[in-house]
């Protein structure tokens, strides 16, 4: 799998107009996240171009202040949206992706309120689990290719 680059918010070139942090990808795009999304506890900065991610250190890394702390295990699992949701105390739910959490973002924020939770998880297992009922013969890596 693809090891997330690790790189400092410093390192970011904020635009304000936008409310976007930027930083240079190797394809010659950049990596984007919103402010509003750092702000809600999301670390992950994915290129508009091309399929890399890049992981945030961020005040909030150290700094965020959970509402609970989660199991993946109890997380329900839309295969469709490849998402893992958890209720929320307003009423809505909890959110991350399969994606985030193999990049190793460990924050779901609900999409309604400013709680976040901290999802618990051992990564290489996440990942072995992922890896385990897929066909390998082929090596196919194109997760868009489904029956
Ligand atoms: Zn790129
Ligand atoms: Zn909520």
């Amino acid at each position: 799998h693809l090891k997330a680059e690790q790189i400092g918010i410093e390192k970011f070139e904020y635009s304000e107009i936008d409310e976007v942090y930027y930083y240079p990808c190797l394809c010659g795009d950049r990596f984007e996240i919103y402010k509003s999304k750092l702000l809600a506890g999301k670390r992950v900065a994915t290129c508009p171009s091309c399929s890399r991610s890049a992981f945030v250190i961020t005040w909030h890394t150290k700094m965020s202040v959970f509402h609970d702390e989660v199991e993946i295990e109890d997380f329900e699992y839309d295969e469709e949206e490849e998402t893992y949701y958890y209720p929320c105390p307003c009423g809505d739910r909890f959110e991350i992706t399969k994606q985030e959490i193999m990049l190793g973002e460990e924050i779901a924020t609900c999409p309604s309120c400013s709680l976040v939770i901290k999802v618990i998880y051992d990564v290489e297992m996440f990942i072995a689990e992922q890896e385990m009922p897929a066909k390998i013969e082929n090596k196919a890596t194109t997760p868009l290719e489904s029956n």
